[in-house]
């Protein structure tokens, strides 16, 4: 069958949307093997180089790759790192910039738009514009910035979310080093999930790190979903492959979006080569029925942002 397919994590490739700190630290941990000690010089070296080649500003290039492996759409994730890297642009021009990319390649993208609660009510501000003015479709949070995604200061938005029907979408698990690992769990998102039972909540590569934790809140958390987002970087004796044959067994695939996180899933394969490899007729579905397929590919996200596959 011809399967509608929504990848349901993505970012810009751009070295103006992703930090050039965020970067450094992502380059260290790929030196760590090699470097005797600490090395600002080749940390830097090296970010630069993976900086310098995230170049595609306005999408075109994700729109290619999406028309190649025949995915409709994408969920465009702008985490909010402004105020943890001096690096990081503001989220009202990331935010305008995302606008502008949506009008460029229409009906493609679907904005989940970050904030940090520590900005306070410019942050309900600026995540209202997004919401109101351009449309974006769902809040990202980025935890390992320093909060707690169930921290009180979040609840004015997840009323907010509440109101106008806007899912949550939060990262777990670790990340670049300089952030921390504290609130990267998935039972962090537990008071929140109970507190505000009507707003439904995303676990950002739930099926990749942290599994059992994040399968068991979607298990009896009837509004948390998790998300792939990262498989092709699995190592382990199973590989992805393995990994995610046995995930789809779980009895979780109403709860479980596709996902690439590209372009950070870049580093071990080619967009189309994930996605030619997932869609497979022998490949990580064969076990799942055609609905559960549909589920995991493009339903369950599309039920969460009121949007179709085209
Ligand atoms: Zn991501």
């Amino acid at each position: 069958m011809h399967m509608k397919i929504i990848d349901g994590h993505t970012h810009i490739n751009s070295s103006r949307f992703i930090p050039a700190e965020f970067i450094q630290g992502v380059a260290h941990n790929m030196l760590a093997d090699s470097l005797q000690k600490f090395d600002r010089a080749k940390i830097n070296a090296l970010s630069t180089i993976i900086h310098s080649q995230m170049k595609d500003h306005y999408g075109d290039q994700l729109v290619t790759d999406m028309d190649s492996a025949n995915v409709s759409k994408s969920v465009l994730l702008v985490p909010d790192f402004s105020y943890v890297f001096n690096s990081a642009d503001s989220i009202d021009s990331l935010a305008k910039a995302h606008y502008e990319i949506c009008r460029r390649h229409e009906n493609r993208f679907i904005v989940f738009i970050g904030v940090d609660p520590r900005h306070g009510s410019q942050a309900i501000l600026s995540f209202k514009r997004g919401i109101f003015d351009y449309g974006f479709k769902g809040l990202k949070l980025y935890p390992p910035c320093g909060y707690s995604s169930s921290d009180p200061s979040l609840y004015p938005f997840y009323e907010l979310c509440a109101e106008h029907n806007i899912p949550v979408l939060l990262h777990t698990g670790p990340t670049s080093p300089q952030l921390t690992f504290r609130y990267a769990d998935p039972f962090d998102v537990d008071d929140a999930a109970r507190l505000f039972p009507s707003v439904n909540f995303i676990l950002a590569h739930g099926g990749i790190v942290n599994v059992d934790a994040a399968v068991q809140q979607c298990q009896f958390r009837p509004n948390v979903y998790l998300d792939i987002s990262g498989f092709s970087s699995m190592s382990g004796a199973e590989g992805w492959v393995g990994h995610l044959t046995h995930l789809f067994s779980r009895g979780i695939n109403h709860k479980i979006i596709f996902g690439t996180d590209w372009p950070l899933s870049s580093m071990t394969e080619t967009y189309t080569s994930q996605l030619t490899k997932f869609v497979a007729q022998d490949g990580v579905m064969k076990n799942c029925l055609d609905l559960e397929k549909e589920k995991i590919m493009y339903k369950n996200i599309s039920k969460l942002v009121g949007e179709t596959a085209n």
